[in-house]
């Protein structure tokens, strides 16, 4: 019998026209594969749709520029197949409701340990660094079936933006050997890694750092072990930077001595605060998440709380504490 990857070189193979997406508040693997995906297919001739509901962040434009995102409303096919891309959970694709459920088949491509297969075909792997590495692992096994080298500069540049992100550039606990040999073969294929570092992490506004000074004042940790930041929409409201463009904060949580548990709390609307969830060693973090209807991965997972951030802080705290 042929394993899922086989299986889904197949169906595209065998199929003309796609739409490719990933989950809500889109991230460099969200963005990476997509795209990786994205020129893949059009290399092969295929038509091929970007559909995405939600703008990419401040520091992963550069990835797509001159590329035609389209939002739900401007999309009008009925005959497609949905490759869906880093997206544990149905309900987190990044699309109107109905252009999931008109899809002929759906295709999931994903990494995240709360992923429930909601894929007429699946390639998940909770094991893998990000999902542009099994977007990688999907491109190396169709040139040794097909024969054909998919991969060129610019498909190299989006897989490397992805597997940099998700891996913290090659310091979280996902990074294993793969990574890194994946990391060369991209270089060596034109990656533009200096290009990828610059903008993605070397490009922060000056209202970022304002903006920062602020949470770092409403930095509480509680039993040495867990950390929290709040930002509240008020406070991105005064240094005008928008929510999807200060999640690099989440890290100032877990990085200080002796915490197993970070936690950035980030108010979207008034009582709905985006938690995000990150440990060192040994909580699972995708399990807390869980129990908000999130989900994610072992050291790094997220959900929404409907309520103040005040009551989300508490609620949140009591659970993370249950399990220090
Ligand atoms: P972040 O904290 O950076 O938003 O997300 C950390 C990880 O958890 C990412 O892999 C992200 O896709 C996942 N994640 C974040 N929020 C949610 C959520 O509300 N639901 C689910 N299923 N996964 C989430
Ligand atoms: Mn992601
Ligand atoms: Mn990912």
């Amino acid at each position: 019998m042929k394993n899922n990857l086989d299986n889904i070189i197949d169906y595209i193979n065998g199929s003309d026209n796609f739409v490719v997406t990933s989950h809500i508040s889109p991230d460099g693997d969200n963005i990476g594969s997509t795209l990786g995906m994205y020129y893949s297919l059009k290399k092969l001739g295929k038509n091929v749709y970007y559909v995405l509901d939600d703008n990419a962040p401040r520091n992963l434009e550069f990835l797509v520029e001159g590329i035609n995102i389209l939002k739900s409303n401007e999309f009008n096919e009925n005959n497609y197949s949905l490759i869906a891309l880093d997206c544990g959970d149905k309900k987190r694709i990044c699309l109107e409701e109905d252009i999931i459920n008109n899809a002929n088949k759906v295709i999931c491509i994903d990494h995240h340990a709360s992923n429930d297969n909601y894929g007429d075909f699946n390639y998940i792997d909770i094991n893998a660094s990000s999902t542009c590495e099994l977007v990688y692992n999907l491109l190396v096994r169709y040139n040794e079936t097909k024969n054909i080298d998919l991969i060129d500069e610019k498909i190299a540049t989006a897989l490397y933006t992805g597997l940099a992100t998700d891996t913290g550039n090659f310091s979280y606990s996902n990074t294993h050997p793969s990574s890194f040999e994946m990391a060369k073969e991209l270089l060596i294929k034109g990656a533009k890694r200096d290009m990828i570092i610059q903008k993605v992490f070397q490009s922060n506004p000056y209202n970022y750092y304002k903006l920062l000074g602020e949470a770092l004042n409403t930095l509480d940790i509680v039993n040495g072990k867990v950390a929290s930041i709040c930002i509240t929409k008020e406070m991105l409201k005064n240094n005008i930077i928008s929510f999807n463009d200060v999640d690099g904060i989440t890290s100032y949580t877990r990085d200080i001595e002796g915490v197993e548990v970070g936690i950035l709390l980030k108010e979207k609307k008034e009582n709905e605060v985006k938690i995000s969830l990150r440990s060192k060693n040994y909580v699972d973090v995708s399990l807390i998440a869980q129990s908000f209807n999130g989900g994610g991965h072992v050291r790094a997972a997220g959900c929404t709380i409907y309520d103040s951030v005040e009551n989300a802080k508490k609620q949140v705290l009591e659970a993370v504490l249950k399990t220090i």
